[in-house]
Parts: structure tokens; sequence; C-alpha cells
């Protein structure tokens, strides 16, 4: 690790101002953090790190207006494990569960999962040997590289620091996020409160649209209505400490009404609405089941080393459908 200076926030504010300021970096728990600092993968390291973990009131668990509202902060082993997430959100303390491993969970936040980086080899690896595009390079080495864990669902476009357009093919993995995207939560930041659905983005050494300085403070999840049923469920090689190759979640809500949400597939978190529509308002089969599986792909454009996921997510979808 290269030296750099470090700040503990005290509050919101003086996080804010400081990551305003070029070479400073935002870090909660470090889980993603700390790696990429330590292999070095970004082009210019980090000048300063802002601990946000100083800053109090940014870890409440509690039901406000009708929301489940979980601050930023929030342990992934507290969301694991706390009684009230239990009962209104299942599948996202089913998902903090099974996040990396016991050690990291009581050390790494909400926020921090949805914020992290792409873990696409490429981008990854030591000392920026690949420079790729996501970092402000020219190109996208996956593209023609190794793509087994890459999108099926092509390539998100977006700005260069060249100012040209460029394309990457690095799925979000964030393990919380198809849960929390299933029960339409909003994710409130320094600045503004946006659905779920239009938070995650493709840029320079980002996965989220959050501006300079912006931090997420806290995602609310509208309480689901009474009878509503979930489920959350990954593919990944390796039983513990692995990222998930698919994941899915799954919630289906009295009258019939269907959410399907899918990680690991595309560069953001996506709802499978194809799937959602082809459910809606119908009694669940086996045969509607395995229909809203195939449906789940729809448009789906798979290299030849990553189109097993295909079958992995029609099979996550038709089986969770079927488990509730
Ligand atoms: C061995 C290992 C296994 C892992 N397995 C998984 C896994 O299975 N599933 C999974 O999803 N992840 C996994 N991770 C990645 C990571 O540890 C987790 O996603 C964790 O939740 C990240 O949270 P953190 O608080 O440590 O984030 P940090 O590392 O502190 O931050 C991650 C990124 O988010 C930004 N950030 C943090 N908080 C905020 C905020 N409030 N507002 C704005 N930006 C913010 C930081 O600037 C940074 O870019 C794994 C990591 C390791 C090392
Ligand atoms: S997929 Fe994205 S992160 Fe990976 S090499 Fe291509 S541009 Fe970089």
């Amino acid at each position: 690790m290269r030296p750099f200076n470090h700040l503990n926030a005290a509050s919101l504010e003086e996080a804010s101002a400081a990551l305003r300021e070029p070479g400073a970096v935002a870090m909660a728990g470090g889980g993603d953090l700390l790696g990429a600092l330590k292999d070095d993968i970004a082009r210019e390291y980090p000048r300063l790190v802002v601990n946000l973990k100083t800053i109090p009131g940014l870890d409440g668990i509690e039901i406000r207006d009708g929301k489940l509202c979980l601050g930023a902060l929030c342990l992934l082993g507290d969301l694991s494990r706390n009684e009230t997430v239990r009962a209104v959100a299942p599948m996202v303390a089913d998902a903090a569960a099974k996040c990396a491993s016991p050690a990291l969970r009581e050390n790494t936040t909400l926020g921090g999962n949805l914020c992290q980086l792409p873990r696409c080899w490429y981008f990854r690896k030591l000392l920026n040997r690949f420079d790729c595009a996501r970092k402000g390079g020219e190109r996208c080495f996956a593209m023609t590289g190794d793509n087994r864990y890459h999108s099926v669902f092509g390539p998100a476009v977006f700005e260069g620091c060249d100012g040209k357009k460029h394309a990457c093919i690095a799925v979000n993995q964030a393990e919380l996020a198809p849960g929390l995207l299933a029960l339409e939560a909003e994710v409130v930041t320094s600045a503004r409160t946006l659905p779920i659905g239009e938070f995650f983005g493709v840029g320079l050494m980002s996965a989220t649209v959050l501006e300079p300085g912006e931090l997420v403070t806290e995602v609310r999840i509208p309480l689901p209505p009474a009878g509503t049923r979930m489920a959350y469920k990954r593919f990944s090689f390796r039983k513990s400490i692995d990222f998930p190759v698919v994941n899915v979640a799954v919630a289906i809500l009295p009258g019939n009404e269907y959410r399907i949400a899918l990680g690991g597939v595309a560069p953001i978190p996506r709802r499978a609405a194809a799937a959602e529509a082809l459910l809606a308002g119908k009694e669940l089969t086996p045969e509607l089941a395995a229909k809203a599986g195939e449906a789940a792909v729809e448009g789906a454009k798979p290299t030849e080393a990553n189109a097993y996921k295909l079958q992995l997510v029609k099979t996550l979808v038709k089986r969770e459908l079927l488990a509730l």
C-alpha cells in the first residue's frame, strides 16, 4: 500500500466537502476499497481517504413513515440478524447473510456494498496492468479477452476522460442490490432521494450516479403489503467468501404482482420486466414459472464464454418462484 492522508469525518458535511477535492475517496468498512488500494489498481493513487464510520447517526434501523429505513453505515452482519429487517424484508437480510465472510460482514456496510467497484479481473489487476476504459483508458480488455463472468445483456456506454464514448461489460455484483430493487427501495444521499433503479450507473471508477462529494446516507424500503412473499438466491462457485456469479430476488405481492430482480448479469442490476409482465395477475404453475425463467433472459446477448449464465438465471427464477 502506498501512503495516503486519512480523515476521520465528524459529520456528513465535513466528509462531503473533503470528498469534493480531487484525489479524495470515501471509505466505510473498507472491504472493497482497501483491496483496491493494496493492489494499486487505479490510474492515480488516492491522496486522501475519508473515513465515514466516524460520522454519528448513519447506522440506524427503524420503521419511519411507512418505510423500513436503513442507515448507510449499517453493518451487513447487523442487517442479517436484525429482527425488523428479517420480518419486513427477509430477502435483504438473507442477502446480507450470504455476503463475503462472517468477519467481513461484521465490518462492512450497506452503503459500501451498493457503491462497490466492479470485480472485473482486468479492472482489478495489480498495479493497473490493464488500464481499461472504466479507469480512463482507451479500451475494454474483457470484450475480446476472458469475459466468462461479464454481462450477458451487452455493454454500458459511458463518457471516458477523453470525452469519447466507451463501453464496459463488467457486471454489478452488489449482493444487496437485487433485493432492494425488487422491493423498490429508494436511496437517500446527502443531496437527493433516488429510486434505487436510478441509483446504479457506469462511469469512470464508479458504479453509481453519485456526484463528487455525494454520499449515501440511507436506504428506505416501502413496507411491503401484508401477505407479500419474497426470496433471495445466489449462485457462486465457492460456498463462502465468493461473489455471486448470478443473484436473483423474487417477491410476490398480494394480487399476484410479481417482482423479479437480477444481479451479476448486466452492468447495472436489472428488473426482469418481461418475466414480471408474463406473470402479472396469474396464479403460479410450474409451467408458468419455467416460462418466467425464459422471459427473464429475453433480449440477452451472451458471449460464448458466459452463455452458461442464462441457464443459471432461468433455473434460479423458476426455483425461487416455485419455492414461494
Ligand atoms: C474476500 C471478499 C469477499 C467479498 N464478497 C462479497 C460478496 O460475496 N458480495 C458482495 O456484494 N461483496 C463482497 N465483497 C465486497 C465488499 O466487501 C462488500 O461489498 C462490502 O459490503 C463493502 O462495504 P464496505 O463498507 O466495506 O465498503 P468500502 O470498501 O468502504 O467502500 C466501497 C466503495 O463504496 C464507497 N462508499 C462506501 N460507503 C459509501 C457511502 N455511504 N456513500 C457513497 N460511497 C460510499 C467507497 O468510496 C468505495 O468506493 C467481498 C470483499 C472481499 C474482500
Ligand atoms: S469490462 Fe469494464 S472494467 Fe472490465 S476491462 Fe472492460 S471496461 Fe474495464
